[in-house]
């Protein structure tokens, strides 16, 4: 099962996905939506109004799944995604994840990992909340890491997700930049036992480590090239192809990472959301890539990411 903002799906039914791109970053008031399930009716029908020719956009190019990734404190609007979702024809799936500043794990020190895996395994079993009928559980465990050393509250968070994980079956979606970071990620997973299967090392591509990238595949682990974009066409298509010369296309995520509203308000008759439709797949065929192997990339590899038991 794959959760959407409509429902449950069954794995075969996600095809073609953008496994990490953010509706509207920081648009709307976090605690009123997570906490209260309050939402800024008119604000989400206007953002609704200037995304929904995106969404029929992406359709239109054989889109058929957009995975949210920005967290409850990225200002992650249920509302909203239901509503595109059901105009457009795309499933959107939600997750749940970082809710507020990590600072507020420095001031409760002794608010433990359990206790914040706690709230996660709630928001699964219970549903982030029930809209027009729908009880919209989350589809993963969307978090950060820091730059640089991984802090101690980082730390509590990455061991909090792999509990909850665990518990509801909830694949886990972790923003890693740098690749001294994903070392000290991948050393902690291993000391609390973590299913590999279930961690998307997000933005693996940023460094593109090759050492790293192999310890991290060597685990099982799962990595998000997720940062398609025009002016990195040649990069993009060259670790794709790299991917299947080593035999680990079955263990990458492809996306673009765009903040959608901010490229509608920007651009709306130039946007760049659909390029990894019109411009990258084109692109790496001229390159010598067959089309078979970025399918199974865009729709397989999803599948078998969010799918859970
Ligand atoms: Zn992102």
């Amino acid at each position: 099962m794959i959760y959407t903002v409509r429902g449950a799906i069954k794995k075969e039914e996600l095809g073609i996905t953008l496994s990490h791109e953010h509706l509207y970053w920081g648009g709307f008031d976090v605690e009123s939506m997570y906490f209260e399930k309050k939402y800024e009716e008119e604000k989400t029908v206007q953002v609704y109004h200037v995304l929904l020719p995106l969404f029929k956009k992406l359709y239109q190019t054989g889109c058929r799944t957009v995975v949210e990734t920005s967290p409850p404190e990225g200002s992650q609007n249920l509302k909203l995604m239901q509503m595109l979702s059901r105009a457009s024809g795309i499933n959107i799936l939600p997750n749940t994840g970082m809710a507020f500043s990590t600072h507020i794990y420095d001031i409760h020190k002794h608010a433990d990992e359990m206790e914040l895996a706690k709230r996660w395994i709630e928001d699964f079993e219970k549903g982030l909340d029930t809209i027009n009928g729908v009880t919209i559980r989350p589809s993963q465990i969307k978090i950060f890491t820091n730059r640089g050393k991984l802090s101690e509250a980082y730390k509590k968070i990455i061991k909090a997700t792999v509990i909850a994980s665990r518990e509801t079956g909830m694949p886990i979606h972790c923003h890693i930049l740098e690749t001294g970071t994903a070392e000290e990620v991948i050393d902690l997973l291993e000391r609390v036992d973590c299913n590999f299967n279930k961690f998307l090392w997000a933005h693996a591509s940023a460094d593109a480590n090759k050492e790293t990238m192999a310890r991290a595949l060597s685990k099982g682990m799962w990595l998000g090239f997720d940062d398609v974009k025009k002016d990195s066409l040649q990069k993009y298509c060259t670790l794709v192809k790299e991917a299947f010369e080593k035999g680990y296309q079955d263990r990458i995520l492809l996306s673009q990472d765009y903040d959608f509203y901010e490229e509608m308000v920007n651009s709306p008759e130039n946007q760049p959301c659909t390029d990894l439709f019109t411009d990258f797949i084109p692109y790496c065929e001229e390159m010598g890539l067959a089309p078979k192997v970025l399918e199974d990339i865009l729709v397989k590899n999803p599948a078998d990411f969010f799918d859970m038991e």
